[in-house]
């Protein structure tokens, strides 16, 4: 069989530990035999990170504005620990943060549902795909312990240095404050990445806030949320066949609890972060969890939503065998190779991707996985595989579709 060519390269960007073991493995075994891979490499390794000051980090970025798509290995980011380990120079910053104000995007995640492992609410039959608003409210808030009575006021000075006080609080004795805020241009890329998502994945998408309480705040998501949907997305919702929802944040998540799923549930960025590890959690395990960040300009960077498995590493360094699972970084690459595809009208790269996904849930399907799965998995007849014999089963089983 001919290689499958490609026309516009995809940003690769490697990474960290365990996940760089795989990354490598999943090229070799299951990647390379069958595309002629076109990529732009960039190595987000540590080392390499230390050795360019993080400027490979921005380059990376970069380069996903110049082609649209990219796939990124899961890296570390640098605490106290990291630092002496690696000996950096600096507590270089996390390297999503630095992506994703380059790209400035929504990150959506997505589980990926096997046959025998049951997710814990018995109603869910298809994904929930949770789009987290990544900046801002209580990550980007000032706080105040108040020592003693007295009156808390919110200040606000323009420019031209008029001021407008509201009270919030006359305090009798000692207290807790906080403030908040947002960006209206922020809420309003979450707002486009997330209706451009629906649009792409063909579901309809969710959105709630606490707006019956939060009467400017909450309110403002609400109102531009709404007009950004009414001036530019109603008719494209219609065409698609999709609805956007908007309701209160305690009834979303009765209603997703009862939902059998297939959507996409919008949230702020707290009940972003509380919401997609309930989700993932309920849906089986976080080596199953996909990610995908979503520009407003249309830029998509794929990954998983995992870490660099550490624990599993040192003991690949100590020469013991692993079983990691590689699914979640397998769908990042099939991901974005889908999404050349797409972009570029090369229908076999798209029917590539999806045939390997397919072939890599079926080898779960009939019984062979890593160990975190075997955990959960309720077949009868499983085979728990190493990290490689992983990929080699889902080789066979692609093989064998063909
Ligand atoms: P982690 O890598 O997600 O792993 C935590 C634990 O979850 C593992 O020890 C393992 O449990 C289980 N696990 C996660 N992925 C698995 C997989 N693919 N197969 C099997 N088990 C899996 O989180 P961490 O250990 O807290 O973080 C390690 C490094 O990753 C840190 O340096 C952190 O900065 C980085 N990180 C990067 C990203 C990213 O790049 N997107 C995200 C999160 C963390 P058992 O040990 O019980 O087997
Ligand atoms: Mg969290």
């Amino acid at each position: 069989m001919a290689k499958i060519n490609m026309k516009t390269p995809l940003v690769e960007m490697d990474g960290d530990e365990m996940t760089r073991i795989i990354w490598k493995m999943i090229k070799d075994i299951l990647i390379l035999p069958y595309i002629d891979l076109k990529a732009e490499y960039y190595d987000l390794g540590l080392e390499y990170r230390e050795k360019t000051g993080d400027q490979v980090t921005i380059d990376s970025a970069t380069a996903t504005k110049k082609y649209g798509v990219a796939v990124k290995c899961a890296t570390i980011t640098p605490n106290a620990e990291r630092v002496k380990e690696y000996s950096l120079t600096q507590m270089w910053k996390s390297p999503n943060g630095t992506i994703r104000a380059i790209l400035d995007g929504t990150v959506f995640r997505a589980p990926i549902l096997v046959e025998s492992i049951k997710p814990f609410v018995k109603t869910w039959a298809k994904p929930i795909t949770i789009a987290r608003h990544a900046y801002g409210d209580v990550y980007k808030n000032v706080e105040y312990r108040v020592p003693e009575a007295g009156k808390a006021e919110l200040v606000f000075t323009n420019e031209k240095g008029e001021e407008t006080r509201h009270t919030i609080f006359d305090f009798k004795g000692p207290g807790i404050i906080q403030g908040q805020h947002n960006i209206d241009k922020s809420i309003e890329s979450f707002a486009r990445s997330c209706f451009n998502y629906a649009l792409d994945q063909k579901q309809d998408i969710w959105f709630a806030t606490k707006d019956t309480i939060s009467k400017q705040y909450d309110h403002r998501f609400k109102d531009i949320f709404q007009e950004i949907y009414d001036n530019e997305y109603t008719s494209k919702f219609k065409e698609a066949g999709i609805e956007y929802f908007y309701t209160l944040i305690d009834d979303a998540v009765a209603r997703v609890v009862r939902s059998e799923g297939g959507f996409i549930w919008a949230c702020k960025n707290y009940d972003g972060d509380v919401m997609s590890d309930m989700v993932a959690t309920a849906f089986g395990s976080l080596a199953m969890m996909t990610s995908v960040l979503v520009s407003p300009e249309g830029f998509y960077e794929y990954e998983a939503a995992h870490g660099t498995v550490q624990r599993h590493y040192y003991q690949h360094l100590e020469g013991k065998e692993t079983s990691t699972n590689s699914m979640a970084t397998l769908f990042a690459w099939t991901g974005a190779l889908r999404k050349r595809g797409e972009l570029d009208g090369i229908p076999e790269l798209v029917e590539y991707a999806d045939k390997m996904d397919k072939a890599s849930i079926l080898t779960i399907e009939n019984g062979i996985m890593t160990k975190d799965l075997a955990m959960l998995s309720e077949l009868k007849d499983k085979k728990t595989v190493n990290t490689e014999q992983f990929l080699l089963e889902v080789k066979k089983t692609f093989d064998e579709m063909r």
